[in-house]
């Protein structure tokens, strides 16, 4: 089976993935404008017909700034709980009500030959979800927002073939920044975000055999560098004598632009 993942844009101005079969694609977010996810899909000759839904994980605006006019343009379905909707919907926006589909928590549904769970994370939303992707053989697991990887979120983390998880400050740079008090403790407490060492501790202490991809995203644009993230990472792996080798495809997603196509399958 065909299968192709990329990122649109990830960190905290917007964060936008794709994943595509040899029939059809689903995006994960919508947190660009919808311009320029046609336009990146666009340049990547993918049609916009061959997309059947927008998987939605919360509704901080660096998920959902381009989900009014996806649904509203290209009445494209968008797939997120209860009790994110009700977080989402308000007189303000002009989403169109006929594109809401309504999901339940950690149980699989069926989308554009994918079998799909949504499973919660930690983070400061009314609720916030992570996403466990089935395509035959092949798991990916995306969890971009999250304070801490809690018990029920880390079995969906480890199963992951390719996986797409949050790095997304230096622990230095914020301690060390201009960001108020209030704000850096927010990013820092369990409801917050991801640091560096805590994914890349995380990632030392549980990688498997089965993990061929890991895609780094939603990193800070002011408390954080690739070059950061990956040291981080090369680090804490030399610390515990864990090879980081050529089994594990590492990718630091892009901020703005998307990256090259990951090819899962063929
Ligand atoms: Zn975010
Ligand atoms: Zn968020």
């Amino acid at each position: 089976m065909k299968l192709n993942f990329c990122s649109l844009s990830s960190g905290s101005s917007g964060n936008c993935y794709y994943l595509g079969n040899e029939f059809h694609g689903i995006l994960i977010d919508a947190g660009i404008s919808a311009t320029s996810i046609r336009k990146f899909l666009k340049n990547m000759d993918i049609s916009m017909q061959t997309i059947m839904g927008v998987l939605i994980s919360h509704n901080h605006t660096d998920h959902i700034k381009g989900l009014e006019v996806l649904t509203r343009k290209n009445n494209l379905p968008a797939f997120t709980t209860n009790k994110i909707w009700q977080s989402i919907l308000s007189p303000r926006n002009n989403i169109s009500r006929d594109c809401i589909r309504e999901i339940p928590l950690m149980q699989k549904f069926h989308l554009a030959g994918f079998d799909i769970e949504a499973f919660p994370v930690c983070h400061d939303a009314p609720e916030t979800i992570g996403f466990h992707i089935c395509a035959g053989e092949k798991k990916i697991t995306i969890a971009t927002d999250l304070g801490h990887i809690c018990q029920t979120a880390a079995p969906y983390i480890k199963a992951a073939n390719l996986l797409v998880i949050e790095s997304n400050y230096d622990e230095q740079m914020l301690v060390n920044g201009s960001y108020p008090h209030f704000l850096k403790a927010r990013i820092q407490s369990d409801h917050g975000h991801l640091g560096n060492h805590q994914t890349s501790a995380f990632l030392a202490d549980n990688i498997g055999e089965n993990l061929s991809n890991i895609c780094l995203a939603h990193l800070s644009i002011n408390n954080n560098t690739p070059e950061l993230v990956l040291q981080s990472l090369q680090q804490t792996f030399a610390e515990r004598g864990i090879a980081l080798n050529c089994n594990h495809q590492i990718s630091i997603l892009n901020r703005n632009m998307p990256t090259d196509m990951i090819k899962l399958g063929e």
